[in-house]
């Protein structure tokens, strides 16, 4: 039976920073990942998560993450980034009446936004920044 290893987080942030250096652009979370797995194997094999990957390109700060959504019909209100985890920032406007009204949630951490309808996460692309 094959030997799996767990990589730490500077090992994938190490094998992410080469692969999006030489692919500029990954436009799915599945691919990053498999690209990042084969970037670090050598004589033994690594397995890491997708969701793992994308958090480690987030902290990164090398990375730009395009969040591709859907809108779902949910309007119950949002406290962790779906994304991130981050907590969410809630965009408000003033009504005419004096009171404020919640339009959406926005994470400051990873870029993603959504409207009252929740937009749900489907696919990322991840971007080398400058
Ligand atoms: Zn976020």
């Amino acid at each position: 039976m094959p030997r799996y290893r767990i990589p730490d987080d500077e090992q994938v942030a190490a094998a992410l920073e080469r692969v999006i250096a030489t692919k500029r652009e990954v436009d799915s979370q599945r691919k990053l990942k498999r690209f990042v797995e084969k970037e670090l194997q050598g004589e033994e094999v690594f397995r890491i998560g997708e969701v793992r990957v994308r958090h480690v390109a987030i902290d990164s700060g090398i990375i730009d993450l395009k969040i591709i959504c859907r809108e779902s019909g949910k309007t119950r209100s949002m406290a962790k980034c779906p994304v991130c985890t981050a907590r969410l920032k809630r965009v408000r406007n003033m009504t005419v009446w004096g009171g404020t009204v919640t339009l959406g949630y926005h994470c400051e951490r990873c870029g993603y936004w959504t409207g009252i309808k929740h937009r749900i996460p489907v696919r990322y692309v991840f971007t080398r920044r400058g």
